[in-house]
């Protein structure tokens, strides 16, 4: 193993800080460095994380956006896509279903769409909690008003996830036409303030993205000292301006998950459905360098099919039982345990009370 490497790797086990050139010497990995890598993320992740594996159903109830992403298959301008919009009540029948498969919390996700106003969203949020007994609720709902989040944080919504994409501000804006990278990172920051807890995150593999770029991602994650971290390969869309792209390899989204995990000790980090959909191992390979979180995704069969941000997503016709099933059967397999409860950020010392306390003060 080369010696920089082995430095770099020290240094990363012990303080969980690196410069962006020994990120960089990480992310290099090959062969017998790549396994090292992954052994010290699985060491990182057992010792601040224990071995629980956490749950979050996934209910993805629209696929409209208003947004026009180069990368992505719910971009506007795909007229292929047959849209569809699931109402409330469908939304609290699929939450109830994750509940009595014992998945307590669960993350509400759409595209852009703001047919779902703040007041709408707000009051799924309140009967989640109230009615269905959902323990905690992400929401991943793109960029919307400073407004609209602390509406839906005094609903009762404890996470909200908003990946950064890409660090570089130049690709951003060329992958994500009519929006800016300054006003995501806006956002993020309003996330923080009003007590959510955050999720960030981006895409490996994107065209234009290099190993500088990836260290740059995982420096943002540290630096906005997020709670979740989704990491998952780019996956190129047949009906999107980067079909002919490579997308992303299992080997170099791996590297950046070990790599996130040694910086960000205490982050959630899914083993995600994008890394299932490129390799047959990917989950249970994202669990093994770093990853603690699985989200199933327990949107109704009908309507699955139709959430294609990329194609061939793992499971997608799945039965919500069998899917979760086999989850629970891979965490076995690994001497793993479902995590109970909400399984909240163990840095996070928000809460509702903290939130009301600051309440005060913020607004
Ligand atoms: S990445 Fe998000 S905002 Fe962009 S087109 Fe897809 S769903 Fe819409």
């Amino acid at each position: 193993m080369r010696k920089e490497f082995c430095e770099a790797l020290a240094k990363a086990q012990k303080n969980h800080d690196l410069s962006r050139e020994e990120i960089i010497v990480l992310l290099e990995a090959e062969g017998e460095e790549l396994e090292a890598l992954g052994r010290a993320a699985d060491e990182v992740r057992e010792k601040y994380l224990g071995r629980e594996v956490h749950l979050r159903g996934i209910i993805e109830f629209s696929n409209h956006c208003r947004q026009n992403c180069l990368y992505c298959g719910l971009r506007r301008d795909n007229k292929h896509l047959r849209r569809y919009r699931m109402s409330p009540e469908e939304i609290l029948a699929a939450a109830r279903k994750a509940v009595e498969l014992g998945l307590p919390t669960v993350v509400l996700q759409s595209g852009e769409d703001p047919y779902y106003s703040a007041p709408v969203v707000a009051e799924i949020i309140r009967r989640l909690k109230e009615e269905v007994g959902v323990k905690a609720i992400t929401l991943s709902l793109g960029e919307r008003s400073r407004e609209d989040y602390r509406l839906w944080r005094q609903a009762g919504a404890d996470r909200y996830l908003l990946k950064h994409e890409t660090a570089n501000r130049e690709l951003f804006a060329c992958l994500r036409p009519g929006t800016s990278w300054e006003n995501r990172l806006r956002c993020l920051l309003w996330l923080k303030e009003l007590g959510y807890q955050v999720g960030s995150g981006n895409m490996v593999g994107l065209p234009g993205q290099d190993l500088e770029t990836l260290a740059e991602d995982i420096l943002l994650l540290k630096e906005l000292d997020v709670e979740m971290a989704g990491i998952g390969p780019f996956i190129p869309h047949p009906q999107t301006p980067l079909a002919g792209e490579a997308g992303g390899s299992l080997d170099l989204t791996l590297k950046t998950l070990a790599v996130t995990r040694l910086l960000l000790p205490l982050a959630h980090l899914p083993a995600t459905t994008a890394l299932g959909t490129i390799h047959p191992q990917g989950r249970r390979l994202g669990l093994c360098y770093g990853g603690n979180v699985i989200m199933p995704d327990i949107t109704p069969l009908p309507y699955r099919r139709h959430y294609q941000i990329y194609p061939g997503k793992a499971g997608v016709d799945q039965e919500i039982e069998t899917n979760v099933a086999s989850i629970r059967d891979l965490i076995a397999s690994l001497g793993r345990s479902i995590g109970r409860g909400p399984g909240h950020s163990p840095k996070w010392r928000g809460g509702v009370e903290l939130y009301e306390m600051r309440a005060g003060q913020l607004y």
